[in-house]
This record gives structure tokens, sequence and C-alpha cells, in this order.
């Protein structure tokens, strides 16, 4: 690949994409991709949607920016939709998912501190999680290899391992202000919490004074099949982080809050010059009157069960490659038996594209508005995938393919 002027911090597939519909790319080298990624959970809508398209050039011929100094109705409109919608009532716009979990540790914190408590600032977070790049989303993260070099870690986080409820217990104490959670880890490697870990968690919180702040920007807007993750498991939280999937592609995410929670940020206690611009909103918006309309998230459900139903046929067709699938909606992973990353680039040579994760996962997340006929196609070319690594996997023991 030639040098690049950029830091060296990706590392890229030498491919670009000159355009795209749907759940499909293409590429700089003239094929066709079906696109099971979605730029990492991103494209909710798949690309070049008409209502995204037609939104976004009608807005770039009014405002697109004019801060958070004055009012900006389509920030306003977008926060009221996502209220109606959800347990919340107060919202924050950013720009980025790593934002809107940097605000929502904040605003965990800065709510006990606002009653009383400056003491419980201490948060409970999950091994495997994933909640940004920024200081102190790193720090919840807990991850070694992302905080290596980078100085001290935000103090204040205690980690604890995947779905142990009497740990999790243990790990609150008197300085705690919030249990951080994906419902569904997706850097991880798409491990889902038990609805029932869930619901446990909710009560624990409400017994002990503890904020429970849910980090949904990969699992939100649509991509379990219902609007957020935890409506499967019919709680609510105090505090929760979206992005993604909510821009459609623009970079858009938001942290939102009950009032009681989300009022402790009084002014002047958090800002960005970006965060909610006009431009922004109006494609969330737009992302909303697609998402929100009736139907649209059944259609989402019914799409997930047939993709994890044909991922299990994959699986037992190739039970050298992979060992399982794992996921709700379309917000699925195949633990993989041979290096994930073989499995991508094999996927990706037959133009396919899925991502990796941890616990030697590959993800698939097509967008909401995938077809039956693009899942079948998916299908197709993984089998494909598959049934060359098989035939390099028998080449390296010395057998015949
Ligand atoms: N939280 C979760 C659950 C994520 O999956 C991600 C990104 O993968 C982030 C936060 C960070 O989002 P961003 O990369 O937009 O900052």
């Amino acid at each position: 690949m030639a040098t690049s002027a950029l830091y060296k911090t990706y590392a890229r597939a030498d491919l670009s994409f000159e355009s795209g519909e749907g759940a499909w790319l293409n590429g700089s080298d003239g094929l066709r991709y079906l696109d099971f990624g979605s730029g990492v959970a991103v494209t909710s809508l798949g690309h070049a949607h008409p209502h995204l398209v037609e939104t976004l050039t009608g807005m770039a011929g009014k405002v697109w920016h004019s801060s958070n100094l004055f009012r900006i109705s389509e920030q306003e409109r977008f926060a009221e939709r996502l209220c109606a919608a959800t347990f919340a009532d107060r919202v924050f716009v950013t720009n980025s998912g790593t934002e809107a979990t940097e605000a929502a540790i904040k605003t965990a914190r800065r709510y006990h501190f606002a009653n009383g408590a400056p003491n419980r600032y201490r948060i409970v977070a999950f091994e495997g999680a994933f909640h940004g790049r920024t200081m102190a989303a790193l720090a919840a993260g807990g991850t070694a290899k992302y905080l290596e070099g980078f100085g001290p870690a935000l103090e204040g986080f205690d980690h604890v391992p995947f779905g142990d409820f009497e740990v999790v217990k243990a790990a609150i104490g008197p300085d705690t202000a919030a249990v951080m959670i994906e419902p569904v880890q997706g850097e991880g490697g798409i491990r889902p919490f038990a609805n029932e870990f869930l619901r446990n968690l909710r009560q624990l919180c409400d017994d002990t004074g503890t904020l429970l702040v849910l980090d949904e920007v990969q699992t939100g807007i649509g991509r379990t099949g219902r609007l957020f993750a935890h409506e499967w498991a019919g709680i609510t939280p105090d505090v929760m982080a979206i992005a993604k999937g909510v821009g459609g592609g623009f970079p858009l995410g938001a942290c939102l809050a009950t009032a009681e929670v989300g009022d402790a940020m009084g002014p002047g206690t958090h800002g960005s010059t970006y965060g909610g611009n006009a431009l922004a909103c109006a494609v969330g918006n737009a992302v909303l009157d697609v998402v929100l309309a009736p139907g649209f998230l059944d259609r989402v459900a019914e799409q997930g069960i047939i993709l994890k139903q044909k991922l299990a046929a994959v699986v037992d067709a190739h039970p050298r490659i992979f060992e399982s699938v794992r996921g709700e909606g379309l917000m699925q992973g195949l633990k993989c038996r041979v290096p994930s990353p073989d499995v991508v680039l094999a996927a990706r040579e037959a133009g396919l594209i899925t991502i990796g994760a941890g616990d030697n996962v590959v993800r698939l997340l097509p967008p909401l508005v995938v077809t039956a006929a693009d899942i079948e196609e998916a299908i197709d070319r993984l089998d494909r995938a598959a049934t060359a690594l098989e035939a390099r996997e028998l080449t390296k023991a010395g057998g015949t393919a």
C-alpha cells in the first residue's frame, strides 16, 4: 500500500468505496460488496437512503451550524422525539459515541455531587466492555492494550467479570455512583447479558441508590429489533449513551437521562462546539422518521430471526471454521474456530463485508433495511468463504482440498 500522511492508527484494508445503495457498496476494485458491517453498525438505513440524502442536501442549503449559544430547532425536535420514545426526559447531543459515554460518566458523577455525595464518583464497569477512546471512556473499558502509553488511567473505575451478579453486588460500595454496561457487548464479541441479569442489576441499583448507565452506542436505534436493547429485559436506565445508527453515517450521538439526573448538569457543566448542530440533527430526525415508522422495527426483528437461522445452518455446515452463532436481531456474531481475521478476509474475498470483534468473533451488522434477498446472498457468500477457508486448512494440514 502507498505510504500515507495519516496516523498509522488503523490496519486498513487496501480498498475504498466509490458509491453505494442499500446494503451494497461499489469498491474501488470494480467489485460489488454486500455490506454486512455497516461501517461498524453506523449506516442503519444503508447507503444513499433517499430520505437521508434529501434531508441532508435540503438542510445544506439552509443552516449548517450556529452553535449552542442559540436555540437550534432541529436539535430540540430531535431531543423531544428521543424522550417521547424512551425513558428519558433530558438529552445532551454529541458528535460521537465516546463523547456520549463521556457525557454519561460526567452526568452520573455530577448527579451525586449535586445531591451532597461528592464521594460517590466510582463506576462499576464490565470486563470485555468498550466505551470509546477518550480518556474516561478508555478507563471505563479498562482494556490494558488501549490504555498503554497514555499515562495514568482516569481514577474511579472498578471492573467486574462478565455476567457475575454476586461480584457486581460486592463491588458496589458507599462511593459508587453508577454501574455502566452495554446490554450486548459489541466490540467484546457480541456477548449479550441475560435479561434476568439486567433486571437484577436494575433492582440492585435501585436498592443502593446507584445509577444504571447503559451504553447503547452499538445496540441502539433498532439494531437488536427493538429501538433499544434494554427493552428486551423490560427495564429502563437512568442514563444512556447512544450514537452510531442514530446518524445513519453522519457523526451524531447523544446522552439521555431522566429529569432528576439530567438536571444535575446545570449551566456551564458541559458543552460542545459542534454537538447537536442543525445539519447533524436534521439527519438524526430523518433517521428517526424511518426507524419509528409503524412496523419498521418488527421487520428488523423478523430479518434478524431469518439471519440467525441461516447463520446457524452455515455454522452446522462448517464445523471446522465456526463454533456458534450468538446475538439479537441484526447484531449477530459468529464465534470462530480459525482466527477471526482470516474469516473476515475470506468473506471480503467472496464479496461480503463483515467486522471482527473480541473473543475470536466475526460480527454481522447489516443495515436495518436489509432485504431477505440480501441475506440470502450474504449467506451464499459466507458459505463460499468458509469453503475456501476449509480448503486452505486442509492444505495446511497436509491433506487435499
Ligand atoms: N460505546 C460502544 C458500545 C461502542 O461500540 C463504541 C464504538 O465502537 C463506542 C462507545 C465509541 O463510539 P465512537 O467510536 O463513535 O466514539
